[in-house]
């Protein structure tokens, strides 16, 4: 086949002209942490766990400085200037000791909604199968 401007940009396949939309198994395929914002599902992960905002996650004193806020939204260590403990938005969450931040754990609520199965988010991940498996049983606990 000659190269042409045309056949540069038109599919021999859609004779209308239009390329053909990605199928949804196709974008499924491709989805990856890479396409999700971290700043917004970090922002949406701590509202979610902490409607309250920025407080110590051991005495529940709230941290209502603009630098503790600050290094709240950073998922940063705070010294809570009340019982003097160390804590982070994540200590003693779900994500506490986990592999996954915020961004992570959105992708992983996604794939497990889009019907993948244990094995095939595992991969995704780079966690274990079983990993994905305790997750799910989590999510029923909760539910
Ligand atoms: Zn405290």
């Amino acid at each position: 086949m000659e190269f042409t401007k045309s056949t540069a940009l038109v599919s021999p396949r859609h004779p209308s002209g239009k390329p053909a939309p990605p199928l949804p198994g196709a974008v499924l395929t491709a989805l990856g942490e890479i396409w999700l914002d971290s700043h917004s599902c970090q922002a949406w992960f701590l509202q979610a766990l902490h409607p309250q905002g920025p407080h110590c996650r051991w005495c529940g004193r709230a941290l209502t400085s603009p630098a503790q806020a600050a290094t709240w939204q950073a998922l940063g260590r705070l010294r809570c200037p009340d019982c003097g403990r160390w804590c982070t938005p994540l200590t003693n969450t779900i994500l506490s000791k986990s592999s996954l931040d915020p961004r992570r754990y959105v992708l992983l609520c996604l794939l497990a909604l889009a019907g993948l199965d244990d094995r095939a988010i595992a991969q995704r991940l780079q966690v274990s199968a079983e990993t994905i498996r305790r997750w799910r049983a989590r999510w029923r606990e909760a539910a």
